[in-house]
């Protein structure tokens, strides 16, 4: 007998900060390293509410995300900042961990799982929250590691707000998560001048641009199928997509 219905098909690993991505994360290492030196899960939290975090670099990546106080403008005009995201890491409880097995494929990640209708989750079903993955070669880089630990984890927990929805995740996520990484260490690579992301093509030109080209694959908005995935598949015949 098959067990309940919640049987879960298909695993997408999401959250990818590309190889380009370790390269822009290098520069202005000290800005981050003084912010580390404030202590918020000491001085405004308590011992009630600490993040689901064990490893000590990966908290003090955490405490210079939570000292990040400038409201970033994302989607229609919601407002984040670093302490939010890092608040919801407390208030999730989700775990943050180093990938150590690998499971991101070189990158941070979270496993995303979704049912044959569409309906995504990051629980594979099992006791316990599923962990955001951070990329392990963070542990050893020589320079920029909290910087970069603040914008990865800031990125991660951006996706597990799911503020798209509870479907898979989708282009337009992901350009919302790296613009809000982005502003939170105040980089200048990737630029976002002049994209419109509600333009699909522009959506699309954006992670081209940036040699992101894994991202074509996502659909472009939620509830927007990618035709060119689909033709990929065999699912849609070819003179179905518009071409201008
Ligand atoms: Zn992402």
């Amino acid at each position: 007998m098959a067990k309940k219905s919640s049987l879960k098909i298909a695993v997408l690993v999401i959250g990818l900060i590309s190889l380009a991505g370790c390269q822009m994360l290098s520069n202005n290492p000290t800005a981050a390293i003084a912010a580390v030196d404030a202590n918020p899960v000491d001085a405004r939290l308590g011992q009630k509410q600490l993040p689901a975090i064990q490893d000590e670099m990966i908290l003090a990546g955490w405490n210079n995300l939570h000292s990040m106080q400038e409201p970033i403008q994302v989607g229609d005009g919601v407002l984040l900042s670093g302490q939010t995201l890092a608040q919801f890491l407390v208030e999730s409880q989700i775990p943050v961990v180093w990938d150590s097995e690998g499971l991101c494929g070189g990158s941070s990640c979270s496993r995303q799982f979704c049912t044959l209708d569409g309906d995504c989750s990051f629980e594979d079903g099992q006791p316990g929250t599923d962990p955001i993955y951070l990329n392990d070669a963070i542990r050893v880089q020589s320079s920029g590691a909290m910087e970069r630990l603040a914008r990865e984890l800031g990125h991660e927990a951006f996706h597990r707000m799911q503020f798209f929805g509870a479907g898979k995740i989708t282009q337009i996520e992901e350009y919302w998560a790296f613009y809000l990484d982005t502003q939170l260490v105040k980089a200048d690579y990737p630029g976002f001048d002049g994209v419109d992301p509600q333009d699909p093509e522009r959506l699309a030109g954006w992670f081209t641009k940036h040699n992101m080209m894994s991202y074509l694959r996502l659909d472009p908005y939620p509830g927007v199928k990618n035709l060119v995935a689909q033709v990929e598949q065999g699912v849609v015949a070819a003179e179905s997509i518009p071409i201008k």
